[in-house]
């Protein structure tokens, strides 16, 4: 089955003996008004391969070639990694059509056609997989190159480019075999740049680099350039499968896809001298949105010269000076695509010899800040309407937006500039590896700065973990600027004073030395670098961020309201358009100060008396606590939670408190020893805790309902709008329910009394227990409203221990036994199921019930609109994601809206 067999590194293709039955089409011409894609078929040729042919047809100049579907490239894995039946001959009739229309062939010695092989998924994940340019280069045809363009220099230097990227993509060699050779020679010669080395330079380079290319694959260089292509072609379906381009898909959730496209594609110039050049360049300003043109690049080099970072190109701007024509023609072509794509478009373009190449476009990866913006100004000039802006938006990206930024009166210690590419504050410590980087993130949980003097699509895992990335070289467009603003990371580049010694793991600065471990801080807006660690301050929200918030709030069926606590995080989610408090956990007061020795006291109680005496300490606390939380929530519903965790959370575990304790209670450290460890459990979380303690201890929860009711009437008094809603945690079946609600009452009357006024006031339920979900219809009947517990629910459901499953969650998600974790991202069909059973029959007796739900799930988008779907009236989240959920749910809306479902 071998046709191509190259020794020591077995590259070999196979191609399948079955025949392509169906005729199935597997390359599409483009270029001229040949091009046989139609508008659509995206999923199909893939981003890449569909714009191009689309330019095409708008009549904008892009070199002609052909795509191979991404159907081809999954055909590929499915056999084993054999070519589907029929590839072979299809691309080469395209390859007649496309030397028909260039007037030149693979291989000639007259008219020689080269071309590059380029990668393109049906959603853009730049740099992470493989391109090929130059390909149809050997000795014959270099030669024939250098009669034809009279351009000696330049024939060679598309060689050594050839051989480099062949050898790198297609065999595997190391970029560094290469970058030696060329470093011994610009030393040899005495130049610095890469442009100033001469043909003959060039020539030398060829034939070391052969040298290379036999040593290190064992056999010589491929001369024949259908056998090249081939081999490239191949390596591309490879790259789909690159441990880079897999962490890629994972980071970034893409799903669902079968490979990718390839396209062949005739090449042009930028290296053919001063006239010719090579850039990128994005329609609006990725950073900030602005509409402005926004890119760089550099006269006299090829493809990916410009991110590579190693000469550091010239802002577009300047090309005004230096070719006007070609400047306002690539002005007219940008306009035009972001009409036709109704987006901001990041483009890639070649001159050759002073005329015009689009290569490649796409919409633009954005920060936060710039997709608000750019929404909001493309409503304005009526390009999208205000429900596509809405979903146009990433809901998570919101969070960029809402972090805090550095105190500018914070006292900074300014180490140097760098270029701002992706704007936030980060602080933490140094690392000079990825690797390093990942680990210290995960084992250590530390906030660390990956330093690096330029990084590379390996690095992507390490730039995830990091709070923000450094680099010495490279600039706006270059990979580290690209990858941290689609991160929303904070990224300086380009940051020239840094001397990076690697094997030291140390960098010096100006004269200053820091070492891995050393703090350092970032301004990815102003591009500033500081020693030291630097406070950091509250975000400000843009106007456009409010407009958009706007839009979203009009649209949304769902109420968001926030998991608070305290009132501090009460007033930041009110902030942030909190509707209310979904969920008030009132033990997470039991810890501050020193209540805790109250809280223990009660706990170690030998009776009830012992219990009620340690409780009317805790009293006061939790009133003060609740009228804090009224205050700030004024007018808006608050729903709290009585006591949930098992008691065994709260004791004193080692001996110097468990002294203290006994010292306070009067009794034997060996007695609270004892009453500590009577109250351990083998599963705490599926013990005695929740529910089961309010029936156990009553007078626990009495306290609890007597605070909440004390402090309402008195802020009531203060003439401030209070409704607070009292939740009963665990419930299992209706029983424990109408008791707990029973006692609840009788507080509650007695303290109206007492107080001479009363509030209205609700009693609910969570549902967190299978058992209540599918007997919701007797609950019902009990309580005044439902919230899901999806934490607790999740974890029952699936019979996972929360706070055990991490290290298997990791194995399944590798395997793909989970698409998600389900403790992150609602499982819709197991859970999810349960959460519709619980809702639709507790609604058949109280149709009006109000259900939300408070566990994590509430601020992750997927869930959100899950929500939506499954008729719930809010849902809770922590405070930053607020803006996120509001976003989710009237994106949820939006969508079924155009379904015509919901209301
Ligand atoms: P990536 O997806 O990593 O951007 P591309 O396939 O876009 O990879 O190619 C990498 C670089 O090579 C880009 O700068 C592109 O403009 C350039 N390039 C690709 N094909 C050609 C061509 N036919 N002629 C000139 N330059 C090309
Ligand atoms: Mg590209
Ligand atoms: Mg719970």
């Amino acid at each position: 089955m071998a046709t191509a067999v190259l020794n020591k590194r077995k590259k070999t293709i196979n191609r399948s003996k079955v025949k392509n039955k169906s005729n199935k089409k597997f390359v599409y011409y483009f270029g001229g008004k040949q091009s046989e894609a139609k508008p659509g078929m995206k999923a199909l040729l893939g981003g890449k391969g569909a714009n191009l042919a689309e330019m095409a047809n708008l009549g904008i100049p892009v070199p002609p070639g052909f795509t191979i579907t991404t159907e081809a490239c999954g055909l590929y894995y499915e056999n084993d990694m054999n070519w589907p039946g029929g590839l072979s001959d299809q691309i080469t009739e395209k390859i007649d059509q496309l030397e028909k229309m260039m007037g030149a062939q693979l291989g000639s010695t007259e008219d020689p056609l080269l071309v590059s092989v380029r990668s393109g998924a049906a959603v853009s994940m730049p740099g992470m997989m493989d391109t090929v340019l130059n390909l149809g280069i050997n000795e014959a045809v270099v030669r024939a190159l250098i009669i034809k363009t009279e351009n000696e220099r330049f024939a060679w230097d598309s060689y050594r480019r050839f051989i480099q990227m062949f050898g790198n993509v297609v065999m595997d060699i190391e970029h560094e075999e290469f970058e030696h050779v060329i470093e011994a020679k610009k030393k040899a010669v005495g130049v610095h740049l890469d442009t100033e080395l001469t043909a003959e330079d060039l020539r030398d380079i060829v034939s070391k680099y052969l040298e290379v290319y036999g040593r290190e694959v064992g056999s010589d260089f491929p001369q024949d350039p259908r056998m090249q292509l081939d081999l490239a072609i191949n390596a591309v379906f490879k790259s789909w499968n690159n441990p880079r381009a897999h962490r890629y898909r994972q980071l970034n959730d893409i799903r669902g896809l079968k490979g990718t496209a390839v396209n062949v594609q005739a090449m042009v110039f930028g290296n053919m001298g001063e006239t010719s050049g090579t850039g990128v360049l994005f329609s609006r300003n990725p950073s900030t949105g602005e509409n402005k043109l926004y890119g760089e690049y550099l006269m006299n080099a090829q493809g990916e010269d410009v991110v590579a970072g190693i000469r550091t190109p010239k802002p577009l701007h300047t090309l005004k000076k230096q070719n006007a024509k070609v400047y306002d023609q690539l002005l007219k072509i940008t306009q035009r695509l972001e009409k036709h794509y109704r987006d901001m478009q990041d483009m890639e373009f070649t001159i050759q010899e002073g005329k015009l190449y689009i290569l490649q476009t796409r919409n633009g990866k954005r920060t936060a800040s710039a997709a608000i913006r750019i929404a909001c100004d493309l409503v304005k000039e009526k390009l999208i309407t205000e429900d596509q802006a809405l979903l146009r938006l990433d809901p998570k990206s919101l969070d960029q937006l809402l972090h805090p930024t550095f105190d500018p009166k914070a006292p900074k210690d300014v180490l140097s500039v760098g270029l701002p590419a992706s704007p936030g504050a980060a602080t933490g410590k140094i690392v000079f590896d990825a690797h390093t980087a990942e680990r210290w993130a995960q084992e250590r949980n530390e906030r660390v700065i990956l330093v690096r003097i330029e990084t590379s699509p390996e690095d992507i895992g390490g730039m995830s973990a990091a709070k923000g990335i450094l680099t010495a070289r490279g600039g706006m467009t270059s990979h580290a600027a690209v990858v941290a603003r689609g991160m929303g990371k904070c990224c300086v580049a380009g940051c020239g004073d840094l001397n990076i010694n690697y094997s030291k793991k140390e960098v010096e600065v100006k004269g200053r030395k820091f070492k891995e471990g050393d703090y350092i801080s970032l301004d990815g807006s102003r591009g500033e670098v500081y020693a030291g660690e630097v406070p950091t301050q509250e975000p400000k929200l843009s106007k456009e961020f409010a407009q958009v918030m706007k839009w979203a709030d009009r649209r949304r069926f769902l109420k968001v309201r926030t998991n608070a606590d305290t009132p501090h995080d009460a007033i930041v989610a009110r902030k942030f358009g909190a509707e209310g408090i979904g969920l008030c956990r009132t033990e997470h007061m039991f810890f501050e100060g020193d209540r805790i020795i109250a809280v223990r006291e009660m706990i170690l109680a030998d009776d009830r008396a012992g219990r009620e005496k340690a409780l009317k300490k805790l009293l006061p606390m939790q009133r003060s606590d609740f009228e804090g939380i009224f205050v700030a929530m004024k007018g808006l519903a608050v729903t709290i939670r009585l006591l949930d965790p098992p008691l065994h959370e709260f004791v004193p575990h080692e001996k110097e408190n468990q002294k203290e304790m006994a010292e306070i209670m009067g009794v034997s450290v060996d007695k609270v020893r004892q009453k500590v460890s009577s109250l351990s459990e083998f599963n705490p979380m599926l013990g005695h805790r929740g529910c089961r303690l309010g029936i156990s201890y009553p007078e626990i929860y009495d306290m609890q309902v007597r605070a909440i009711m004390e402090a309402a009437c008195i802020v009531k008094k203060k003439k401030i709008k209070v409704y607070p809603e009292i939740m009963i945690p665990l419930v299992g079946t209706v029983k424990e329910l109408s008791v707990l609600k029973q006692n609840a009452k009788r507080v509650i009357q007695q303290v109206f009394q007492e107080q001479g006024t009363k509030v209205d006031y609700l009693i609910g339920t969570m549902i967190e227990i299978p058992r209540a979900a599918l007997t919701s219809a007797e609950i019902a009947k009990e309580a005044e409203f439902f919230s899901f517990g999806t934490n607790d629910l999740t974890q029952m459901t699936f019979g996972y221990s929360r706070d055990d499953a991490g290290v298997f969650l990791t194995e399944y998600l590798n395997q793909g036994i989970l698409d998600y974790d389900p403790f992150q991202t609602l499982d819709a069909s197991g859970v999810g199921e349960l959460i519709r059973i619980g809702i639709e029959s507790a609604r058949k007796v109280k149709p009006k019930l109000k259900v939300g739900i408070c566990g994590e799930h509430g601020g992750d988008p997927n869930s959100v609109k899950l929500c939506h779907g499954l008729g719930m009236n809010y849902v809770s989240c922590s405070p930053f994601r607020v803006p996120i959920a509001r976003l989710s749910a009237a994106q949820a809306a939006v969508a079924s809206s155009k379904k015509g479902k919901r209301k």
